[in-house]
Parts: structure tokens; C-alpha cells; sequence
């Protein structure tokens, strides 16, 4: 019987219903209804003004401002008409979360009358008081000035509250010297570096007309939903989104009948509600699913502008989570929120590509199309080979620590997967076997003699961190509860830097009068002999794998943020990043800074959160049923029996580990290095083992102590009643 609060909470739960929204709408009524369109706006603006909108949206350069006061006036109209009192500048700081900063159209005039005002300098440029945002050291609070810029590529949209609507308008987010303070102006570079040096390849390539290539991203979101009911009974759910505690459920995952299997029908409600605001927002969701752990789900979208993708990737958590307040539930984002069933991961799906040569990483059909395709693959496997401890450290958070190295992505150690026949291909490149023959009328580089490639390759390996899936990669190392801006961010410029030095090597054969396939060839080749060795089709889970990785491949094993993020200070990683004029050093310097304290923050977070957890409720727990146990054995004495005190001995045990397990972690705490560092070095190196031996003493009394006295809700309960 489990205990008076917990019983309550399930027989909560167990009167749920769904709830009931709106009834469905056709997708046609829906779609984007709450999205300043382009569509919206060629309806509201002038044939010159909607051109001049166009063309910054295509080809970048600057928003006049005459122009960015008609788009004003015309989104003013379009807000107010839905019924917006306010606007608001939303940005993305390096906190993974949502900013906004909220203003009314309200102007007052001098006669008490007010009427509604917005201008293109206030659409165009905000002023949030930006100083409480992380920035790593780039401005002090005396030179707190931080700006918000509207970003014209990614179209402002309402927000609806039962109490009102807000316009909401995507900007980067600068400081006052002009430095990126947020994650959306280095993937705007990122994404111009890109298209540079792609252009450029593409022209070597013989291409005449080359439209602006811009980078894909389609991210499938895992997530957990737990009942309100339970979750008010965890202090640990509430403040880090993870069971700190928590014995394992006899029945886990182990039957594989929850992935795909029926969705429960309050779930599913839950969903339908998400995916209709997601519509309204122009947010294109395609599939819903159980994952592989109990109370496991994912949604996914169809892929878009890895900008506009990443945008929407932020409404598409903030929609979940404030969504399943609404059903009962808490979403939950965490990587891994209960220890020993499946983490949740967010596949970040991504390809580089263009209106006039398509998707440059699609194997297609013809030499031609497969020449272009090797080279930009190639590209790819150089640069995560040259660059894979940054990819590494891009996704280094304290939640997705629990994840990487486990058994569900081993991307402590980045390597490619390219299923068997693209590897078998690039075997033979590096072999030398595809170049100079023209036998039986094939062309040079033999591309005439290459297989069709299959779309879909049957064979996949979900163990590869970084695999090639048919016409695109998929980083699966990403954290469900990251922004995908800074995996999209590195991508890029390690892709731009790698196609820009590929395009060097390949302008210096051709000047030196070499036949275009020749020189692809050799190109081709030289890639495929400095960097094949990070290529791997096999268990990506097996420790001969991570032996073999180091030992014989020369790749770095980066168990934890606290290996993986000093990356970011590498000599190599600043000239990337400048040399592609994606960050300065500044700028690179305060990432690091605040991703190793966002990290501490973290721990230390988890570690208070252990402490006041085991000492306020898990000891008197067990304490009381000790002393019940105490009065129930001498009965048994009196009654001339011999007891067995072996529960009560093992509790007793249980007890001194709980109580030197806090002291100890309190210590640790009190003791933290001044140099950011040695700070996250310990908490990866102290904090977290010491974390470790308090929950197994923890979870050592959850198994003995009788369950009507435990205060916190079972994995049990929060996995399986919903
Ligand atoms: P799976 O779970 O099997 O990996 P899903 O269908 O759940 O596949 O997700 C695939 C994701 O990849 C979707 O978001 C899809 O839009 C995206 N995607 C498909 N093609 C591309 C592409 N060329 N570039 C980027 N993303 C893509
Ligand atoms: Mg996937």
C-alpha cells in the first residue's frame, strides 16, 4: 500500500479524463493562422515594399527603414485585428531557453485618449535590459545595454493565452560592442559561411547558376510526460527535471511493448492539442510515437531553414510544456530522467542544399550529381574527423552526461556512420580504385560505375553519433533539452571550412591543368587517407569499439562536459570559428564560460536538491519504520521468539551510508575551485560520484522501508499510471 500522498495523487490521476480542446479544424484552417506569412504580408504591403521584404529574406542585406515601417504599420494591423495588445521581441540567450521582452503598442496621448503606436525602429530594434543574461564575462552590469534586432528570415507569429494574444517577433540578440550575446546570430553566420563556400565549390564544379545554399534541419524531440500529481511529490522533478532518487520499477522497458505500441488516449489528446498549436504556428509536426521507455513519446517535424527550424524547435518545447500543464502532465526534457530505462535524445536532421542544385547531400542518380555528392560528403567525413571533440562539446550539458557514453548514443567519441555501400565507396576512393580508368566507356573517376544508391539504406545503425542517413546526416548526440542551434552552429562551420579547403585543393589541380575528375579524384583520395579513420560502420556501443577508437583510430573519448567543454578553448576551435567568421574569440571565450557554469549550476543544483531530499524526507522515513520495526521485534522477543534482525541491520547500515553520504556531498560542496576548470572538473570528478553513492543508499532503503511510509512516488507509479 503505498503511502497516504502517494495514494491520493494516484486516485487523482485515476479520475482524469482527457481534455478536450477545440474540436479539430481542417489542416487548410489551421495552418500558420497565427503567422505574419509571406503571404500575409504581400496582402497588407505594396508591390515595392513587399519586393525590397523579399529580397532581404533571399538574399540578406539590409532592411531599409521606410521598408521596415510599412512591414510595422502592416504587422501592427495584422496583430491588433487578432487582438494583440502587445509585442514581443523573442531571442535566444545561451541558456538553451526562450527570451521574451514584452511592450505594448499603448502611447499615450496628452489629452488622456491612448492610441496604438509601432514603429520600424521599434520592429526593428528592441533595448531588454540584457544584463541578468549569461554572457560569459563580455559585458559587466555597468554596460548592460544588450539589443534585440528583428530577424527578417524568420516570420513573427501570436501567442494566445486565454487572456489575450501577443505578437512575437524573432530577433538576435547583440550586445552593445556588438558582440552575439545569443544562439541565432552565429547560426545566421554560420549558415553565410556556409553558403560561401559551398558557392564556391559548386562553381569549380563548372555550375553557372548557383542559388544561395542554405543549411536543412529536421530535429525529432524525444520527451517523458509524468502526472502533476506525481511530480508535486518530487522536489527533484520539479527543480532538475530528473529522479534524483528512485529504486528501479520491476518491469522497465525490457519488453519493448511500449515503442510504437498504442497510444494512451489522454496522451494522445495531449498531442493533438500540441500539434494543432504547433499548425497555427506554422510549425509543420509529422510524427507522434511511444519511444522505446515507458512514458516516452516523440514528435518530429518536417524539416525547414535550419534557422526558421531552429525557432521553431524552441516553440515546439515551450508548446509542450505549457500543453501538458493543461492535460495534468509535465513534459519533461531532461536527457535522462529516470536512471536505467531509455534518455531522451534529439536527433538533429541535416543537409545543405539550394533552389538550383537541390540537396547537395543526396547521392542521386546521375555521375554527375554523385560527383558533386562525394565531394560534399567527403567534406563532411574531413571535417568531423578534424573536428569531432567539437562536435563533442556542442553537446555537452549536465543532463546529456547521463546519456553519451551509456548504451543509447556513445557519442563521447564522434565518429561517422555511412551505412555499408556509401563506405564501400569511399573505400574504394581511398584505394584509388575509382580514378583514370575508362575502360568499357566508363568515365573518369568511374562514377559511371557506381551502384544506385538506395534512398533508404536497410541497414541502420543507431549507434552511430553521426550517421549518414540517405540524403542528410543525423547527429544524435544532441540533448533533448538543448537548443539545436549550437550542434547546427558547429555543423556549419566545420562543413564550410572543410568544403572551402576542398575547394582550394581543388582550384590548385585544376590551375595546375588537370581534368576536373582527375583532380576530384584526387581530392577525393587525399580526404579519404588523412580522415577514413573516422569512419565506422560498426557497435558504436562496444568497449573493443572504444578501445580500438583511441588505441588505433587517434579519436578522443570525451566522457563528460567536463573534458568536453575546455574544447571550446583549443587554439584549432578559435581559428575555426574565426577563420569562417562565425565567433570571435571573445565571443568563443564567454560560450565556454557560460556552459561550464551552466553545468556547476547544475550539479550544484541536483547535489542541494540530494541533500535536502534524504535528509528532510528519505531519513525520517526510514527512521520511523526503524523504530516500528524495533517495537515489532521485541514482541516477537517477548513472545519467546528469535526475529531475524537482518532488515533491520541492513536498514541500520543504509542509514550510516545516508548520513556520511550527505556529510560527505556537503563537504564537497562547500569546497569549490575558483578557476571555471577546475569547478567543472569537480563536479564531474566529486560531486557526481559522491551523488551516486547517496542515491544507492537511497534506493538501498526504497527497497526495505515499508512503502506506506515512502514519501516519494515509485518509478513505478510515475512510469506506468497515467
Ligand atoms: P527516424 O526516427 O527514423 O530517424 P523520423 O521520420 O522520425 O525518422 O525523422 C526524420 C527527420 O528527418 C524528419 O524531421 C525529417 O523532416 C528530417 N529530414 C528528412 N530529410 C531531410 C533533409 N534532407 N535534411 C534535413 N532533415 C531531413
Ligand atoms: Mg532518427
Amino acid at each position: 500500500m503505498p503511502s497516504p500522498q502517494r495514494y491520493a495523487a494516484i486516485q487523482q490521476i485515476q479520475r482524469r479524463r482527457p481534455v478536450a480542446t477545440a474540436p479539430a479544424a481542417s489542416l487548410e484552417e489551421l495552418w500558420a493562422s497565427d503567422v505574419f506569412t509571406l503571404d500575409a504580408m504581400k496582402a497588407a504591403l505594396s508591390g515595392r515594399v513587399f519586393k525590397s521584404v523579399q529580397r532581404t529574406i533571399k538574399e540578406g542585406g539590409k532592411l531599409d527603414l521606410s521598408v521596415a515601417n510599412a512591414v510595422a504599420d502592416a504587422m501592427k494591423s495584422w496583430a491588433i485585428s487578432r487582438g494583440a495588445l502587445y509585442y514581443a521581441h523573442v531571442f535566444y540567450p545561451l541558456t538553451n531557453s526562450t527570451a521574451e521582452k514584452h511592450d505594448g503598442f499603448i502611447a499615450p496621448k496628452g489629452d488622456g485618449r491612448v492610441i496604438t503606436a509601432f514603429t520600424g525602429k521599434l520592429l526593428v530594434q528592441g533595448e531588454p535590459d540584457g544584463s541578468s543574461f549569461p554572457n560569459g564575462g563580455i559585458r559587466s552590469t555597468f554596460e548592460a545595454r544588450g539589443y534585440t534586432a528583428w530577424d527578417i528570415t524568420s516570420p513573427a507569429y501570436l501567442m494566445q493565452t486565454p487572456n489575450g494574444v501577443t505578437l512575437c517577433i524573432p530577433t538576435v540578440f547583440v550586445s552593445w560592442t556588438g558582440e552575439a550575446l545569443d544562439k541565432k546570430t552565429p547560426l545566421l553566420r554560420s549558415n553565410a559561411a556556409m553558403d560561401r563556400q559551398a558557392r564556391r565549390l559548386l562553381a569549380l564544379l563548372g555550375e553557372q547558376e548557383i542559388a544561395p545554399v542554405n543549411s536543412s534541419c529536421g530535429a525529432e524531440q524525444e520527451y517523458f510526460l509524468v502526472d502533476n500529481a506525481f511530480v508535486a511529490l518530487r522536489p527533484d522533478l520539479q527543480l532538475a527535471g530528473r529522479t534524483i532518487f528512485g529504486k528501479p520499477s520491476a518491469k522497465g522497458q525490457q519488453f519493448d511493448d511500449h515503442y510504437f505500441g498504442a497510444i494512451p488516449e489522454r496522451v494522445q489528446v495531449f498531442m493533438q492539442d500540441v500539434e494543432h498549436q504547433l499548425y497555427k504556428l506554422g510549425v509543420p509536426a509529422k510524427t507522434r510515437h511511444n519511444e522505446v521507455a515507458p512514458g516516452q513519446f516523440e514528435i518530429a517535424p518536417v524539416h525547414e531553414a535550419a534557422n526558421v527550424a531552429t525557432d521553431h524547435q524552441q516553440l515546439t518545447m515551450t508548446v509542450l510544456r505549457n500543453t501538458a500543464k493543461r492535460h495534468g502532465f509535465t513534459c519533461l526534457l531532461h536527457e535522462k530522467p529516470f536512471a536505467g530505462i531509455n534518455g531522451s535524445g534529439k536527433h538533429v536532421n541535416w543537409s545543405i542544399g539550394n533552389a538550383t542544385q537541390g540537396n547537395l547531400l543526396d547521392p542521386g542518380k546521375t555521375p554527375h550529381a554523385n560527383l558533386q555528392f562525394l565531394l560534399f560528403c567527403a567534406a563532411v567525413i574531413r571535417g568531423v574527423h578534424l573536428y569531432g571533440p567539437l562536435l563533442r562539446s556542442v553537446v555537452a550539458t549536465a543532463g546529456n552526461d547521463h546519456r553519451l557514453g551509456a548504451n543509447e548514443a556513445p557519442p563521447a567519441i564522434i565518429s561517422v556512420y555511412l551505412g555499408s555501400q556509401l563506405e564501400d565507396v569511399f573505400n574504394q576512393i581511398r584505394e584509388g580504385q575509382l580514378t583514370g580508368s575508362t575502360k568499357g566507356g566508363t568515365m573518369a573517376l568511374g562514377v559511371d560505375t557506381l551502384p544506385e544508391f538506395t534512398k533508404d539504406p536497410g541497414d541502420r545503425n543507431r549507434t552511430s553519433p553521426f550517421a549518414f542517413t540517405g540524403n542528410r546526416f543525423e547527429f544524435r548526440a544532441v540533448g533533448s533539452g538543448q537548443s539545436v542551434a549550437g550542434p547546427l552552429v558547429a555543423m556549419n562551420t566545420v562543413l564550410a571550412d572543410s568544403i572551402g579547403w576542398m575547394a582550394d585543393q581543388l582550384d590548385a589541380h585544376l590551375r595546375s591543368g588537370e581534368e576536373l575528375n582527375a583532380a576530384a579524384s584526387a581530392v577525393l583520395q587525399q580526404v579519404m587517407r588523412e580522415h577514413g579513420a573516422v569512419v565506422f560502420g560498426g557497435d558504436g556501443y562496444s568497449s573493443q569499439w572504444h578501445q580500438k577508437a583511441v588505441a588505433e583510430r587517434g579519436l578522443e573519448n570525451l566522457p563528460t562536459c567536463a573534458e568536453a567543454l575546455p574544447v571550446l578553448r583549443r587554439p584549432e576551435v578559435r581559428e575555426l570559428f574565426e577563420r569562417q567568421g562565425v565567433l570571435s574569440a571573445v565571443e568563443l571565450e564567454s560560450r565556454f564560460a557560460v556552459y561550464a557554469e551552466q553545468y556547476a549550476l547544475a550539479i550544484e543544483v541536483e547535489c542541494k536538491l540530494a541533500l535536502q531530499m534524504a535528509r528532510t524526507q528519505v531519513y525520517p522515513a526510514a527512521v520511523r519504520y526503524l523504530s516500528e520495526l524495533a517495537t515489532a521485534l521485541q514482541e516477537q522477543q517477548a513472545m519467546g521468539l528469535q526475529p531475524s534482525l537482518a532488515v533491520r541491520n541492513r536498514i541500520g547500515e543504509l542509514l550510516h551510508q545516508l548520513n556520511n553520504g550527505c556529510d560527505a556531498l556537503e563537504q564537497a560542496l562547500e569546497a569549490t575551485p575558483h578557476d571555471s576548470e577546475d569547478h567543472i572538473r569537480h563536479c564531474a570528478s566529486q560531486l557526481m560520484p559522491l551523488l551516486g553513492e547517496l542515491r544507492s543508499a537511497v534506493d538501498g532503503l526504497e527497497t526495505l522501508v515499508d512503502d506506506n511510509l515512502w514519501p516519494l512516488p515509485s518509478y513505478q507509479e510515475m512510469l506506468f499510471i497515467r
